[in-house]
């Protein structure tokens, strides 16, 4: 099995045996995987030496995913003048799943997300209806309307269709899977006023 499927392989038996994950959209019936060149950023580079303290639900996606972070195509949906310079060095995502994913899918969105330690990912929308599950490491997430949390390995939030919200990452590097749902899901996130 090559590293990419075995990432996929990893994800999907997360998904299906969390109820959070399982009941915000079913396992993508619809998956077929597709040649997507790899694409590495700074992140994805040092993701290896990254110390990324999971729980042992999230531990086999952890270690997959640093086995495949060299043949994946890691993005960064922001420029410098947006977010800055330090943000961009040690932030970096993977679709997946998706539209534009390693594996298509028109019903659902799967990224995997990684962001450095102390980073402010400041007010943004989009909108697909979003959940965020934290794979390792911990972060604050704000949303309009919500109040705030604090989520821990093994813990979600979930972003209405677009409802601002921002995260904030504490003393660890932060790495979640998120999943986008419903209209907009061939979009991007845009950065708001809060
Ligand atoms: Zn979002």
């Amino acid at each position: 099995m090559s590293a990419i499927a075995a990432l996929l392989a990893a994800v999907r038996a997360l998904h299906e045996r969390t109820p959070e994950l399982a009941s915000y959209a079913p396992w993508p019936s619809d998956l077929s995987p597709f040649e997507v060149r790899p694409h590495l950023v700074e992140a994805a580079q040092n993701l290896g030496v990254q110390s990324l303290r999971g729980t042992r639900g999230t531990a086999r996606v952890i270690k997959a995913l640093r086995r495949a972070a060299p043949e994946l195509e890691w993005r960064q949906t922001y420029t410098a003048e947006e977010v800055g310079e330090r943000f961009l060095r040690t932030y970096g995502y993977v679709e997946l799943f998706g539209p534009t994913g390693h594996f298509r899918s028109k019903q659902l969105r799967g990224y995997l997300g990684f962001w450095g330690p102390d980073l402010t990912y400041d007010w943004h929308a989009h909108e697909a209806e979003e959940l965020y599950f934290t794979l390792a490491g911990q972060a604050v997430f704000a949303a309009r309307g919500a109040s705030n949390v604090s989520l821990k390995p093994g813990q979600a939030r979930s972003h209405a269709a677009n409802q601002p919200h921002m995260m904030i990452t504490l003393d660890q590097p932060y790495l979640c899977y998120v999943l986008w749902r419903g209209a907009g899901l061939e979009g991007l996130p845009r950065m708001v006023a809060s």
